[in-house]
């Protein structure tokens, strides 16, 4: 048996970043950034003013005072957007509106608030430091400064900053198109009429919601019979994707066709990893497709996927971290477990005094998937240990990321968050 590390390093191994594509930036929002993105102009692009006010030569002003008011000639008046052509003098102003490029001859902006109109003519009723109320030239982003670094998540502000640049396209990495298959006689898809002995195949929509979840786009391949044929021609179809998954049939009974299947098609491995839920794995390349062969039950699936299937697609999105976060809870139940093999349980979490505390959803059989509905994480249990007493502190893998938000802006009262 190998580790869940051995299983997660063999595969990472192995799983290529896809190419580049180009997309319009506001249709890149959470992929990750494929170039360095270097600034190609100042921005702001010239000296302008930070308030409503009068750009001045602050020589004329530096004395000026509600007692004894400096009064200039006002020249023009120029809204933002506009550009006043001429320049300023001694005992000159111009009326400048915020965001309108400094008149050459002004180095000071005096605010409305501390002036007083009067006729052709302005008085000044402040003085102020030189330099004051202007923005300078490339204080914000200098011409060729790397402003995003390539391996950038993309967020709003980095949108608003390529549209800033001008740059309405953006290279980003190609997310993967993952294929989903789902084995076994036994299922029924979602609309076939109910018949005794079989179930309903619910792996293929709970994992084409988890690729989905991490930015894959999953493609259904629907159900395959335990038949070879069957199997062989699913699985081809499933060679347009970039990736493929299929659930069941990986484990060590009479109908586990899979197995055998991907032997004539490719390149595989059989692990048998040391976790629970979700021993049985199958992953390797058919025609340069990598491929994962998750067990059949529920959980196991779902569980596998999080462990090896996830990190995989973000590693092929171009993604640098591809692990959930993980938090320290303290236990609230004794658990006894079979030494050598790592657990993920699924659990809830409580916040309490500054601490965070786990309980277990209850029954952990790998076909309940009512234990993953309930769970807001899963608690990671090692491999060497036999006993985990209450009281103890164990590491909880974070599935729900809404899970650490409030109700209210928590921030904001005096106790602090929740
Ligand atoms: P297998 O790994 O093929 O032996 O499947 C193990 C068990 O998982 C089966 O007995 C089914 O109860 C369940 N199972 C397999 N495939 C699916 C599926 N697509 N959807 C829901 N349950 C499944
Ligand atoms: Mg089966």
């Amino acid at each position: 048996m190998i580790s869940v590390e051995e299983a997660i390093r063999r595969i990472l191994e192995q799983i290529p970043r896809l190419g580049k594509e180009r997309w319009p930036i506001p249709q890149s929002l959470g992929r990750v950034l494929a170039e360095d993105i270097i600034a190609s102009r100042n921005i702001p692009p010239w000296n302008n003013s930070a308030m409503d006010g009068y750009a001045v030569r602050w020589e004329d002003i530096r004395e000026a005072s509600g007692k004894k008011p400096v009064e200039l000639k006002v020249l023009a008046d120029l809204p933002a957007g506009h550009v006043f052509k001429g320049g300023v003098g001694l005992g000159e102003a111009v009326r400048i509106m915020t965001g309108a490029p400094l008149p050459r001859g002004a180095d000071t902006v005096v605010q409305v608030e501390d002036t007083e109109k009067s006729g052709p003519r302005v008085r000044i009723l402040a003085s102020l430091e030189k330099g004051k109320n202007i923005r300078l030239a490339g204080e914000d982003v200098q011409v060729g400064e790397r402003i995003l670094e390539e391996g950038t998540v993309i967020q709003p502000a980095h949108i608003g900053m390529l549209a800033s640049l001008q740059r309405s396209f953006v290279s980003v990495y190609q997310c993967p198109r993952v294929a989903v298959l789902s084995t076994g006689d036994e299922l029924l898809e979602i609309d076939d009429p109910w018949q005794e002995g079989k179930i309903v195949n619910s792996n293929s929509y709970t994992l084409a919601a988890q690729i989905a979840d991490c930015g894959g786009h999953p493609l259904q391949l629907g159900i395959a019979r335990d038949h070879p044929e069957d199997l062989s021609e699913k699985i081809q179809q499933g060679l347009v994707a970039d990736l493929l998954v299929t659930s069941g049939g990986v484990s060590v009974g009479e109908y586990d066709l899979v197995k055998g299947m991907l032997k004539d098609l490719g390149k595989m491995n059989f692990w048998k990893v040391a976790m629970r839920p979700g021993q049985p794995l199958a992953f390797g390349m058919v025609f340069g497709k990598p491929l994962f062969g998750l067990p059949g039950n529920p959980v196991s699936a779902m569980v596998s996927f999080e462990q090896f299937v996830r990190p995989s697609i973000l590693q092929m999105s171009g993604h640098r971290k591809l692990f959930r976060p993980t938090l320290k809870a303290v236990l609230r139940e004794d658990i006894a477990k079979k030494a050598d093999l790592t657990y993920f349980l699924r659990c809830r979490l409580m916040a309490k005094e500054g601490k965070t505390y786990a309980t277990t959803t209850g029954e952990q059989g790998s076909g309940m998937l009512s234990s993953m509905v309930k769970a807001q994480g899963l608690i990671v249990l090692s491999r060497e240990k036999s006993l985990v007493r209450a009281g103890e502190e164990v590491n909880v893998i974070l599935l729900d990321p809404t899970l650490s938000y409030t109700s209210s802006p928590s921030y904001l009262s005096p106790s602090g968050p929740e």
